[in-house]
């Protein structure tokens, strides 16, 4: 699958948006993409799972974690695509955590699958839960990276879409410049 193919899916299904953001990261951006549209159709997410599961198969991970909400449905996607484990860490008190009996151990080999990286904050913070529990991160797959900076993650890196729209802070935003009302996406992107 191409870059340009997986952005296709996004348009028809109208997931990739235009107009003055606020990120969960609080940049703000013209522009981004919006995975539950898309991951709502299971074929799409099915394909998706599938592209990402092919690309760190060489990994040799036996389980996928993902940050809660926005990585489960990818993240059980890649799991089914690479017949292994699909778990998700959740916010317990502000601190990602594995809750509802999910436990990983020493020999377990971690891949962090996300919808979309941006900073690569909640990226890291997955990534902290598994190496806590004294499993090994073997690498990260996502959806959409967004420009997030691999030597930070200092794993390896798959997405399937590498889309750097300009992301600004609040105070050297053009659009704020211009007085455009900035507008917050439904969810975490
Ligand atoms: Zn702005």
């Amino acid at each position: 699958m191409t870059s340009d193919s997986v952005l296709d899916i996004f348009r028809r299904v109208g997931a990739l948006h235009e107009g003055h953001f606020r990120l969960t990261s609080g940049l703000h951006s013209p522009g981004y993409l919006q995975c539950a549209l898309v991951l709502q159709y299971p074929q799409e997410a099915e394909t998706l799972g599938k592209e990402l599961g092919e690309r760190v198969r060489q990994l040799g991970a036996d389980v996928v974690l993902s940050p809660a909400l926005g990585g489960i449905v990818i993240g059980q996607e890649v799991g089914r695509a690479m017949h292994v484990r699909a778990q998700f860490a959740e916010r317990q008190e502000g601190k990602l955590t594995l809750r509802r009996g999910f436990t990983l151990s020493g020999s377990d080999r971690v891949v962090v699958v996300e919808d979309v990286i941006t900073t690569g904050g909640s990226t890291r913070e997955t990534i902290a839960v598994a190496e806590e529990a004294g499993a090994s991160v073997m690498g990260v797959a996502a959806i959409i990276d967004r420009g997030a900076d691999p030597g930070r993650l200092n794993l390896p890196l798959q997405a399937l879409v590498r889309m750097e729209v300009p992301a600004y802070p609040p105070g050297s935003c053009p659009m704020c410049a211009k007085g455009l009302p900035v507008t917050k996406p439904g969810s975490r992107v």
